[in-house]
């Protein structure tokens, strides 16, 4: 069976370090192992609408900054088809018919889904669209046969689903379709990146991200304001490591060998949280070093930003032959499923 990749991230704002922990980075790796046969990544465009559907200029705006975000951190469209999802209708297609084959009870229990209608207040005002777009995710990893999906653990529920309705779809039908697996990061930390304000998950739609693109200064900015231990108030208080998302973020980011540089009193990062959690290490100082270690990974991608951002034409028709590169292959499996479904009445 050949192994392909489909994965992507909604044009809701640019990509924060929480994306480039939890699934870009791996991408990357993904994509310069040679051990795939194709990998798609999708601006997912519709799925945005369906939380910002008054919104449009926000989403249209997002596309190149996303691009853009992801060529600078090593997406090569050589090598990886880099795609908008509503350039690719079968998508929509596909969509309506996995539709007969979810409940609403079965999405109402989606824990994802019931953490988002939370976090966006939707109440009882929520959008059909948003309601089922676990179900077009299942369209977009199905249309390109994808066998994993590289993502955060936010969206284990969405593979899930997915998975069912794949086993579903298979055999109602026919066995076209193929179950997909989720690819966690492989460090725990980076499987949810708390926010700067140390809350559940950093994310776009809370405000509490560094953008990979946010200028050196406002990183610092960031970081100084971080969320640490509350109770740790002077220098010689012994500091608590859990929630303190300072050390999350080092836990994520950190290399050993950094020390040497920007720290040289330690050898790692055991012995620097032996000091903060035995009393005489101050926020500031380990908050300091946080900003060299972070920088170390965002400036190479920050420059290779700035190069890229000069033609952001260039960038959309990337854009754009991805789109009907995908649309293609899209297109292939729709032709399958409605064999499989006996639609197919003209062929
Ligand atoms: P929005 O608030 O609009 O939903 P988001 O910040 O949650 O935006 P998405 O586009 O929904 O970002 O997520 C894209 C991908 O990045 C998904 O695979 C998701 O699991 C991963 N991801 C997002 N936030 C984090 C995080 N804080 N830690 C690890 N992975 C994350
Ligand atoms: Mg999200």
């Amino acid at each position: 069976m050949k192994k392909i990749i489909l994965t992507g991230d909604r044009p809701t704002g640019r990509l924060h370090v929480g994306h480039y922990a939890g699934s870009l980075k791996r991408r990357v790796e993904l994509q310069e192992s040679g051990e795939y046969d194709a990998i798609y990544i999708m601006i997912a465009d519709a799925q945005a609408l369906t939380d910002n559907a008054d919104n449009p200029e926000k989403v249209r705006s997002n596309i190149s900054e996303v691009a853009l975000d992801y060529m600078s951190c090593g997406l090569d469209p050589e090598k990886s088809t880099l795609f908008v999802q509503s350039y690719v209708p079968e998508l929509t297609e596909l969509t309506f018919y996995y539709s007969n084959l979810v409940t609403v009870s079965r999405l109402k229990r989606n824990p994802t889904v019931k953490s988002e209608i939370q976090l966006r207040g939707f109440n009882t005002s929520i959008p059909v669209g948003f309601f089922t777009y676990p179900i077009s995710q299942a369209a977009d990893i199905t249309a390109f046969k994808a066998t994993t999906v590289p993502v955060g653990d936010d969206q284990l529920p969405m593979i899930e689903q997915a998975r069912e309705i794949v086993r579903s779809f298979n055999s109602t039908y026919d066995e076209v379709l193929i179950e997909p697996d989720a690819l966690l990061p492989e460090n725990t930390v980076c499987m949810r990146l708390p926010g700067t304000d140390g809350k559940a998950k950093m994310s776009k739609s809370l405000g509490n991200c560094i953008y990979l693109s946010d200028d050196p200064k406002e990183i610092k900015k960031k970081i100084m304001s971080m969320f640490t231990d509350p109770d740790h108030i002077r220098i010689e208080d012994p500091g608590k490591l859990e929630g303190n998302t300072v050390f999350t973020y080092l836990d994520a980011f950190c290399k050993d060998e950094l020390f040497a540089e920007y720290l040289p009193e330690y050898n790692c990062l055991q012995e620097l949280k032996d000091h903060y959690t035995r009393g005489g290490l101050g926020d500031v100082k380990v908050k300091k070093f946080l900003y060299s270690v972070l920088m170390e990974e965002l400036s190479p991608i920050q420059a290779r930003r700035k190069e890229l951002e000069k033609d952001i034409p260039a960038v959309m028709e990337i854009l754009h032959q991805g789109s009907i590169q995908a649309q293609k292959v899209a297109a292939q499996t729709l032709d399958e499923v409605k064999h499989a479904m006996k639609i197919d009445y003209f062929k």
